[in-house]
């Protein structure tokens, strides 16, 4: 799997400028960066200028650590944010290796107060706080819940509040009712934050595709000349509110994909994508041919002989399967055609099922195809989103899915 530094850092600028100049963005590179190799991507985007990239778990907050410690000094470094909550055992992680979780509960908190605290005299840990709401995942609940944490949090010192955050529902839905019900209640919670004195520095919401259909909340706000040349006015006033800077968290984007863009059925305004069309895949992966063979017709291939030779065909072996994420339903029978890689510039369709680690491609019109030969699983040609439409699902899953050996590239 070959990750392009250039084309990731030129994601990472195309989606800093479109969120705007006052607007930082956080990197995602969870799950191993959708696949892409954490550690060959966080160092890449802490030089394109990301401030915060974020992880799922502690685990993941460690090993970015660790590579970006190895690539960038630590005067510059990143900050980390811990995204997913965190277990009792994974407190001590936390500030051991200078990681940021997110937390919504005293129970979470007391947790990180007692392994600061045991750390030393005046040790101090920041925390971001997520509000839910509407998601119904992780967070508090705006209202009295909210106001009983905030007052704990408010009350102690080792830890600090030094980001307030929510995650949205349908960011991809132009016009989104759910959206705009959270982004109000988000700024119910801040006033909440405010009224307890708690002085955030940043706040955060919003993904790839809030990006993407930034072009919604530019066309409401058009009566405010001013705002409508800079994104996500909704944002940078709740942050201005709370002295905060804004921030929104990409992910998908960074790789190179976003999912199109939905519309609410009373949306009357025009939803253009943003930076869709301006991001470009990150990730190839190749494999290589490890057999070629003729068969006549009437052969049958593979796992319960599901494709027969209507003519005679050529065909080439790769050693690649579901067991390095190529997904089962790119399998392929004589009336349904499954999916296909690139070798020598043509498609090559898959035959038959993809096995656990072999699959079978048509090489017949591709003469050139032998043992050796490069073919490309997923890249120029065959992308995520064409796996994710075969396989019934979005192209997150794929690309998360993936199990490779990482290289970059310049
Ligand atoms: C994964 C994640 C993101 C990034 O979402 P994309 O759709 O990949 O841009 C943002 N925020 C949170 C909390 C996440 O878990």
């Amino acid at each position: 799997m070959e990750i392009s530094e250039e084309r990731l850092a030129e994601n990472y600028r195309v989606l800093a400028q479109a969120a705007g100049d006052e607007v930082a963005v956080l990197a995602v590179v969870k799950a191993d960066a959708y696949g892409h190799g954490a550690e060959l991507c966080a160092p890449v985007l802490a030089q394109a200028g990301a401030p915060w990239l974020g992880v799922t778990d502690a685990q993941e907050g460690v090993t970015v650590r660790g590579a970006l410690k190895l690539a960038i000094p630590s005067s510059q470094q990143p900050k980390v944010l811990v995204m997913s909550g965190l277990l009792a055992d994974e407190a001590g992680a936390m500030s051991a290796w200078d990681l940021t979780p997110v937390v919504w509960t005293i129970e979470q908190m007391e947790w990180l107060r007692r392994a600061v605290e045991s750390r030393g005299p005046g040790e101090r840990l920041d925390v971001h706080f997520e509000i839910d709401t509407g998601m119904t995942r992780q967070g508090a609940v705006p209202g009295a819940e909210l106001d009983r944490v905030l007052g704990w949090l408010a009350a102690q010192r080792t830890l600090r509040l030094d980001g307030v955050m929510t995650h949205f529902a349908s960011a991809e839905v132009a016009g989104s009712h759910l959206t705009l019900e959270q982004q109000q209640r988000f700024e119910q919670a801040m006033a909440q934050v405010r009224a307890r004195r708690l002085r955030p520095q940043w706040v955060h919401a919003g993904n790839s595709s809030t990006i993407d259909n930034s072009a919604e909340d530019a066309h409401a706000d058009a009566v405010n000349a001013s705002a409508s040349s800079s994104r996500l006015p909704w944002l940078r006033r709740i942050a201005a509110e709370a002295g905060a800077r804004p921030m929104v968290r990409t992910g998908l984007g960074l790789y190179g994909y976003c999912l199109p863009i939905e519309q609410e059925e009373d949306f009357l305004g025009a939803a253009a994508a943003q930076v869709r069309s301006r991001l470009r895949p990150v990730m190839t992966w190749k494999t290589c041919v490890i057999g070629v063979r003729e068969v006549p017709a009437g052969t049958r291939i593979g796992y319960n002989g599901t494709f027969t030779a209507q003519q005679p065909m050529r065909l080439a072996l790769l050693p690649i399967g579901y067991a390095d994420g190529l997904r089962r339903e790119l399998s392929s029978t004589n009336d349904r055609p499954g999916g296909w890689v690139i070798i020598a510039g043509r498609c090559a369709s898959i035959l038959g099922r993809v096995s656990m680690n072999l699959t079978v491609v048509d090489v017949t019109e591709i003469p050139e195809a032998a043992v050796g030969s490069e073919a490309v699983v997923l890249g120029e040609g065959v992308t995520a989103d064409d796996h994710a439409r075969i396989a019934g699902t979005i192209p997150y899953e794929i690309l998360c899915g993936l199990r490779a050996f990482h290289a970059l590239r310049p």
